[in-house]
């Protein structure tokens, strides 16, 4: 076997750019720590910035960093996973998608049968009745494990239509806290982020996870009452010692 080794990827987690309740210094120097990721994508929702700014520092780090966003299309939330530029919010799911190719990267759609943050699925009617629809919408692949969904069957029912479909399979912690990173995995073989971008394109990725522990439920739950449920604007700002974390990325 050419990769014998079985990757694990967690593709979808928030830091303080978005709702989430971890900076990215934090998150990755967790990550180095626990050492149980061979990728990560940080999807903050609808900006880039703290994706941009681990990505640009990935020599540094013993796992792949993906660049990525949650963008809030008018038919849900898509993963855009390998972009570097932004993309624009509000589209039709097929725009959004061929926003995402146009950019160099890979549309997954999230938690598809779960909405989260009263975000409007329009598409969601058109897609339980005809799940072609997200073919024809040009997505790679759908969300089928995400650790934060709470209604039970809706990760099931993911799968299930992502294998008829043919479409990628990911999953993804959708983490807002440090406990809840790598609650969801999407496994590939090899160990690299190119080594999971060749998966997900020929289909061969499978995933699997647990739900959030219940302390990272609390604090998320009692976060978002406190924000009485609106995403507000990121406090990310950019670490002023960023150097001083060198060591904890390269100590051995
Ligand atoms: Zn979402
Ligand atoms: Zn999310």
């Amino acid at each position: 076997m050419k990769h014998p080794h079985l990757g694990r990827a967690d593709l979808h987690m928030h830091t303080t750019a978005s709702d989430g309740l971890m900076t990215v210094q934090a998150l990755l120097d967790s990550v180095v720590r626990r050492g149980h990721l061979d990728v990560i994508a940080i999807t903050d929702h609808d900006r880039l910035d703290a994706s941009l700014w681990a990505y640009e520092r990935r020599q540094r780090y013993p796992f792949s960093i993906v660049p990525g966003v949650e963008v809030s299309s008018a038919e849900g939330h898509i993963l855009a996973l390998w972009v570097t530029t932004p993309i624009p919010t509000g589209l039709s799911m097929a725009e959004t998608a061929a926003a995402i190719h146009e950019a160099g990267g890979l549309a997954v759609l999230a938690h598809p049968y779960f909405s989260q943050m009263g975000e409007v699925r329009r598409a969601w009617h058109a897609y339980r009745r005809d799940p072609h629809y997200l073919v024809r919408a040009g997505l790679d692949g759908l969300e089928v494990f995400n650790a934060s969904v709470v209604i039970p069957g809706s990760n099931r029912k993911a799968g299930r239509v992502a294998a008829q479909l043919g479409l990628a399979m990911t999953g993804g912690s959708d983490a807002h806290t440090l406990g809840a990173v790598g609650t969801g995995i999407t496994h590939f073989a090899g160990d690299t982020d190119m080594h999971l971008r060749a998966a997900l394109t020929q289909r061969e990725t499978f995933v699997t996870g647990r739900p959030w522990p219940m302390a990272s439920y609390g604090r998320f739950v009692a976060d978002y009452v406190a924000r009485r449920g609106h995403c507000l604007p990121g406090t990310f700002e950019l670490p002023v010692d960023d150097d001083q974390h060198d060591g904890v990325a390269l100590a051995s």
